[in-house]
């Protein structure tokens, strides 16, 4: 194969290759400097006067367009730019989707085919680059992931990827992929159409020199095999068509893809609802209609409020997986005392990422147990729902169970996660932390008592912090690092990066009761148990959270957490906080009548037997109801009052925490209460939220509520921001924490 190449800017290379008696085109992404190819405007602009030269050299005999990033085709487009647009007004945005479409269906028109050749991540307008090329050959590795995840930032492909993709696979497949939002490997994509041939994994991997890889070559077999056929020109006369279906099938699928798509998003997401009607009816309409309708139904979520929202959720995550300053050393070995249901969490978040453990617990049957379940949770396969033997034997042989202290101390980081009980957590820390290596990590999994408490009688304190994951680890992203006081600035980066190293998303915060989460928690659910005592029916609160778009209601989320452990986090906090924080009268009613929460089946609401595999549901229960103070008969709730009560006192206490110094950034508390709470992604986070609303605009909701305590008093710094910019996101940013 002979080979000569020419670079118009830095971003992507033609080159030419000899084959079969013809010359193919082959286009290769690299963006300088950067781990992943985007598509930006420039980026366009290259591929287009590529396209240009391919169509002028009038011999090509097909385009290759392929990567030279290591696990990576294109990760999307540039979302930085796109963030840059959002004010733009929409026959600009229409111009825009219409531009990349008109780019992309050239490689559906040109005079040869065109093939993608794909190793690693193909998301967003990559796919859609990807998906109007006449064929896909894909490394079939498993960092090979195709989809299209617009949805997720409340959008839609708005490229040609709605019109085009059910074209290529069928409608029922490309819905589910537009609206999921959710990508497919490279066997998946296989079965689904999206990938005509794979290869398999040894002989794809290098991709350095794409010529000289099995992709290209087996892209070119690709293009010879079309030229064959034929295959490719009555595909894109057929894909130029309207699909052919009827409308009892068209009506069939959209009844049930509405159906999931309303469960899912709770109807708080309007861009996968806006994409499954856009293409139900572009279905029926030729490619270009299609094209042309896609951009028209793209245009009022780019820049909505939800679209806003999203992708500051995205930017705060992408935000706290990048700062991170000196690479660390990974954490090979970690010791995790106590085997209970946090224990277990972190031993098995650890063996998921290769890290040995050592798990401890006073109980004999409770260590058994939990190495038992650590070994099943880390050899789950979600692909077969079952666990997957052979990772099973390899996890085995890196977890031991022991009590031996010298063995425990053998570690390049300790977690405690014993019972909530300050003096048996110090005194495991005296018994181990003579033995530890002199730079070994030391961490508690507490949840209430201060670090800077735990951190007494230790030698090596600036090694100490706190790493507070969340229940159920495997679920929940977020992990609190807590610096005490004497905690060193290098032992919180460490610890931040180990984090990052379990596929968690740390965030910092400065030693106080609650830390930051449970701060913020408390006051919100402490309200719906006092609006409970106060008599609005339970189902009422629990709705008006949901409505705003809270995971599940406060008063089931204490019966989730147990009643009981509500109530100890809640004297915890009153103790600290008792100027404003106020026991609700129900929660002890309750306790007193016998009522957990979940764990004995009664709480707030009853939770007769579920099936086996079902999460128990919750019952109106009259005996909980009739705990509360005056049962409000006839009175109308109006769920934004309701969802202002609930939320309003977590905001005030937030300002107070920036006050108090325990995060600096507003930027960390939206994160943390997203990634640890659920607050809903589509408000953007508390602060995001806030700020669509203007601070003193807040200030107005809350004087009503002001005779009802301290919790709903402006503090001095959002009384600040309504006095000067009105929005936390303009106040001056501080420097990034690690
Ligand atoms: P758990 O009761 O499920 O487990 C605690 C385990 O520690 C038990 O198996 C117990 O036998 C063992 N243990 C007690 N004393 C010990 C000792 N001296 N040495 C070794 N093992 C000992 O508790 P959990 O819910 O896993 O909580 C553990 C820690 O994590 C607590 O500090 C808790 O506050 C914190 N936490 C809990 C949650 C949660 O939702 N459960 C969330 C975040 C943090």
């Amino acid at each position: 194969m002979a080979s000569h190449s020419e670079s118009l800017a830095a971003a992507t290379t033609l080159s030419w290759v000899t084959h079969a008696g013809g010359r193919v085109a082959v286009l290769t992404l690299d963006l300088p400097g950067k781990s992943a190819n985007l598509l930006s405007a420039a980026v366009l602009d290259e591929l287009s006067a590529h396209f240009d030269k391919v169509d002028a050299a009038h011999d090509a005999r097909g385009l290759v367009i392929t990567s030279a990033k290591p696990g990576v085709f294109i990760a999307g487009a540039d979302l930085r730019e796109f963030a840059a647009g959002l004010d733009r007004p929409p026959a600009e945005i229409i111009a825009m989707a219409r531009r990349g479409q008109t780019l992309f269906a050239r490689l559906a028109e040109a005079a040869y085919p065109t093939v993608a050749a794909i190793a690693g991540v193909c998301v967003g307008g990559g796919a859609e680059l990807a998906i109007w090329c006449d064929r896909r050959v894909m490394a079939d590795t498993p960092a090979t992931q195709f989809g299209f995840p617009e949805v997720k930032l409340g959008l839609f492909p708005g490229w040609g990827g709605t019109a085009r993709t059910p074209r290529v696979i069928g409608l029922a497949n490309a819905l589910e992929l537009v609206t999921s939002g959710e990508s497919v490997d490279a066997g998946e994509a296989y079965k689904l159409g999206l990938a005509d041939d794979l290869v398999p994994p040894a002989e794809s991997s290098s991709l350095a020199d794409p010529s000289a890889s099995r992709l290209l070559t087996a892209a070119l077999a690709m293009l010879d095999a079309e030229h064959k056929s034929g295959a490719w020109q009555r595909d894109r006369q057929r894909w130029s068509q309207p699909i052919a279906m009827s409308e009892t099938e068209l009506a069939f699928l959209g009844a049930t893809a509405s159906a999931v798509i309303q469960q899912k998003t709770g109807g708080h997401y309007p861009a996968p609802m806006a994409a499954l009607e856009l293409m139900l009816e572009a279905s029926q309409l030729d490619l270009h209609a299609a094209c042309l309708a896609e951009a028209e139904a793209f245009a009022p979520l780019f820049g909505s409020s939800v679209n806003r929202a999203l992708l500051n959720v995205f930017f705060l995550t992408d935000r706290a997986k990048k700062t991170g300053g000196t690479v660390h050393e990974p954490i090979a070995t970690a010791t995790v005392i106590g085997a209970g249901i946090m224990g277990q969490g972190i031993a098995a978040a650890n063996l998921k990422r290769g890290v040995a453990v050592r798990l401890s617990d006073a109980q004999p049957e409770a260590l058994a147990a939990g190495v038992a379940s650590v070994v099943r949770e880390a050899s789950y396969n979600k692909k077969t729902k079952a666990a997957d033997l052979e990772l099973a034997l390899h996890n085995a042989a890196l977890i031991a169970g022991t009590n031996d202290s010298t063995q425990l101390a053998a570690a390049d980081v300790v977690i405690e996660a014993v019972i909530e009980a300050a003096d048996v957590k110090r005194s495991l820390f005296a018994q181990l932390e003579p033995l530890l290596r002199p730079d070994a990590l030391l961490a508690s999994n507490t949840s209430t008592i201060p670090i800077t408490t735990l951190a007494h009688g230790l030698e090596r304190p600036e090694l100490f912090c706190g790493l507070h994951f969340f229940n159920p680890v495997r679920k929940m992203p977020l992990v609190e690092v807590i610096r005490g006081k004497q905690t060193s600035e290098a032992t919180v980066e460490r610890m931040a990066a180990y984090a990052r190293q379990l596929g968690k998303t740390p965030v910092v915060v400065n030693d106080g009761p609650g830390f930051l989460v449970n701060r913020l928690l408390l006051p919100y659910m402490n309200e719906a148990a006092l609006l409970a005592s106060e008599g609005v029916p339970f189902k009422l609160i629990d709705k008006a959270a949901k409505g705003f778009g809270m995971p599940m209601g406060p008063l089931e989320l204490h019966d989730v957490v147990g009643l009981d452990t509500c109530v100890h986090a809640g004297r915890v906090m009153q103790a600290a906080f008792s100027d404003r924080v106020t026991g609700a009268p129900i929660l002890e009613r309750l306790l007193a009548a016998g009522r957990k929460g979940q764990k004995n089946g009664a709480g707030f609401y009853d939770y007769p037997p579920s099936k086996p595999g079902k999460p128990p549901r919750p019952v109106a229960s009259a005996a909980a109801e009739a705990l509360q103070d005056h049962p409000v008969e006839g009175v109308r709730w109006n769920p934004e009052d309701l969802a202002n009560r609930l939320l309003l006192p977590m905001l005030v206490e937030a300002t107070r925490a920036l006050e108090d110094g325990i995060v600096t950034d507003p930027r960390d508390v939206d994160l943390a209460l997203v990634l640890g709470i659920g607050f809903p992604p589509h408000r953007g986070g508390l602060f995001f939220w806030a700020d669509t609303i203007g601070a003193v605009a807040i200030l107005e909701r809350l004087e009503p509520l002001q005779p009802l305590g301290k919790r709903f008093e402006p503090t001095e710094l959002l009384k600040d921001v309504a006095r000067t910019s009105g929005k936390f996101s303009s106040r001056p940013q501080p420097p990034q924490v690690p």
